[in-house]
């Protein structure tokens, strides 16, 4: 077994390609992962490895950027080979090569996996990859077919080895092994290391490295643990309900990429709470103060990569919450203790997805401790919350503040027969809370998002231009049915995403789709009204950027008309959500009561 002693802490060192980097840069990849640290040389070096690593840990990132690091993009044919267990790992692994390769010009991948239809397949093979990824069913039904060659294969990688194994492909891959050059790399991904993969590693690898990332345990006693399963609710609805109900002193929210904090903070900015980034593109000085206004209150919440947290040490930091999912366990130990610091207690809140169950599990060995499941809050949560504050804030005015002038003001008015005293009372609190009232409302119907919970709020902000120019210029003349998909701006999807999976999967010309408009979570689409039965079909099952599209048409919208997005809740909706929010968090409102 080989490590690597001095792993690399930047992309930098890792001898990735310029172009390559140049793209990571831009998605706002900070620092390595350890399994990319750890793998990457040795992917580079042409070695073959063993990486225990599961979903979560950047393990696709581990072997996408060397191989495309190591491409010969002038010759357009299978060089690098991918196999998957599941369709949907398939098109996830397609999706992370293609946003890696964004500078690469004229690099093609192609999935290939069973229920896809041959044709599109065949076409593309005939006209050229350089990389395929598939499950081994399909990768080898193209070999028997000879539609498919890997004589000229260097690189071949199983991904989720022991997932392969569980779904009873082994044989299948070895068949797929033996079909390939002896000469080819191989690197082998499983999170568990059964005895099958072991022997399938020493029947097939070349003196491999091994690699592993260290599971070190942790004491985290002085903090609660907590995990939220992500469902249903977007991550950032469930976030302003937590900030909503929790009550924090100092709070970090940690996100895995630089451009992420921007994007988070900003949008805690726009739903009304302080908040800032905190990332290693920023300067030493503009870090600092960042710190510096958290540390003495004014500034409660930072979003923050694991590289920029380094080492904060801020006694008010009650939270932490992992917006997203660590890489392991230890930089989640790393970010939990940034809080329950000088002898304090602090409480540590998890965003779970279901693919990253096994890594909420390994964290909680890792930390012997359990981490409990919680339920988000409910509104009525939130609004008795509220009601709690303001009673305090009463009690308080009453009990210090001189408030004569205001009581013969008040004695003035009820004279003047303007109301009972409770009356009137309850007229001044209704105009303090006009814009977030405290009662919990009616439970508003969603008329056509079953999946969406009440509470969620989206923010139709600004459409590009493009997305604008695009749709006048697709589908103009059709009788247009406007429909919603669920995948948005924070998915980082593009109108040619959306165009390019409706258009491939759902077998019609981008002529047919019309106005695309994105939104945070969601985006609207205009297509033809008379679409066949087919299309919803395939559409149905197809993927974009890990979200199912979940093509749904927008309730009574006719296309043809506003700009409006679909029905997603009311404004009473909207303003009694608000009714949660803990006034001391939220920027003053400028139409907001207040005595001059
Ligand atoms: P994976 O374990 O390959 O499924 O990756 C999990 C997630 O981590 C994906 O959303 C990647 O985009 C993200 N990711 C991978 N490497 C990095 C990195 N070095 N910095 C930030 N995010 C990363």
């Amino acid at each position: 077994m080989t490590s690597i002693d001095t792993p690399q802490s930047s992309f930098e060192g890792l001898d990735i390609s310029p172009v390559v980097l140049k793209a990571l840069i831009e998605i706002g990849y900070e620092a390595p992962s350890p399994i990319q640290a750890q793998s990457i040389p040795h992917l580079m070096a042409g070695r073959d490895i063993i990486g225990q690593a599961q979903t979560g840990t950047g393990k696709t990132a581990a072997f996408a950027l060397p191989i495309l690091s190591r491409l010969d993009l002038t010759r357009r044919i299978p060089q690098t080979l991918v196999l998957t267990p599941t369709r949907e790992l398939a098109i996830q692994v397609a999706e992370a090569f293609q946003s890696y390769a964004r500078y690469l010009d004229g690099f093609h991948i192609l999935p290939v996996y069973g229920g896809q239809g041959m044709q599109t397949q065949l076409r593309q093979l005939a006209r050229g990859v350089h990389v395929i990824v598939g499950t081994p069913g399909r990768v080898m039904d193209h070999l028997r077919r000879g539609t498919l060659s890997l004589d000229h294969l260097t690189t071949l990688v199983l991904d989720e080895a022991d997932e392969m194994l569980r779904m009873g492909f082994v044989e299948d891959v070895e068949w797929i092994l033996e079909h390939t050059p002896s000469s080819r790399q191989i690197a082998l991904f499983s999170a568990t290391m059964p005895g099958v993969i072991r022997k399938i590693a020493e029947r097939h690898l070349n003196e491999p490295a091994e690699i592993k990332i260290k599971a070190k345990t942790a004491t985290v006693e002085a903090i609660s643990q907590h995990y939220w399963a992500v469902s249903g609710m977007q991550k950032l609805d469930a976030l302003t309900r937590i900030l909503d109900a929790e009550n924090f002193d100092g709070m970090i929210i940690f996100v895995r990429t630089k451009t992420e904090t921007v994007e988070l903070a900003e949008k805690l900015e726009a739903r009304g709470y302080e908040a800032a980034a905190l990332n290693g593109d920023m300067s030493q000085v503009l870090r600092e103060k960042v710190i510096e206004r958290l540390k003495k209150g004014a500034l409660d919440i930072v979003v923050a990569t694991d590289v920029a947290a380094r080492g904060l040490d801020v006694e008010r930091i009650t939270h932490v919450v992992n917006y997203d999912i660590p890489y392991d366990t230890e930089a989640y130990v790393h970010r939990i203790g940034r809080t329950g610091r000088a002898g304090r207690t602090g409480k540590a809140i998890l965003f779970v997805a279901p693919r990253e169950r096994r890594m909420l599990r390994a964290i909680e060995q890792a930390t012997k401790q359990p981490i409990k499941e919680m339920r988000l809050p409910t509104l009525q949560d939130i609004a008795d919350r509220r009601i709690e504050q303001f009673r305090t804030q009463v009690n308080e005015a009453l009990s210090n503040e001189n408030l004569d002038f205001y009581v013969e003001l008040m004695e003035q008015w009820v004279k003047d027969d303007m109301g009972e005293p409770v009356k009137l009372a309850a007229a001044l609190s209704f105009l303090m809370h006009r814009d977030r009232p405290l009662a919990v409302p009616d439970e508003p119907e969603f008329p056509s998002h079953g999946r969406r919970e009440y509470g969620e709020r989206t923010y139709p902000d600004r459409m590009d231009r493009t997305d604008r120019r695009e749709g006048r210029e697709r589908g103009r003349d059709f009788n247009k049915v406007l429909y919603s998909i669920d995948v948005g701006r924070e998915h980082g999807v593009q109108p040619r995403d959306i165009v390019g999976a409706l258009a491939n999967e759902g077998g019609i010309s981008a002529r047919q789709i019309g106005q695309i408009r994105l939104y945070d979570s969601y985006s609207t689409v205009e297509l033809p009204s008379d679409l066949p039965d087919d299309f919803f079909a395939a559409v149905r099952k197809t993927w974009v950027l890990n979200q199912r599209l979940n093509l749904q048409r927008t309730e009574g919208a006719n296309a043809g008309g506003g700009r409006r997005p679909p029905y997603r809740g009311n404004n009473s909706h909207d303003d009694a959500n608000d009714a949660g929010r803990p006034p001391a968090r939220r920027r003053p409102r400028r139409e907001g009561f207040a005595p001059e």
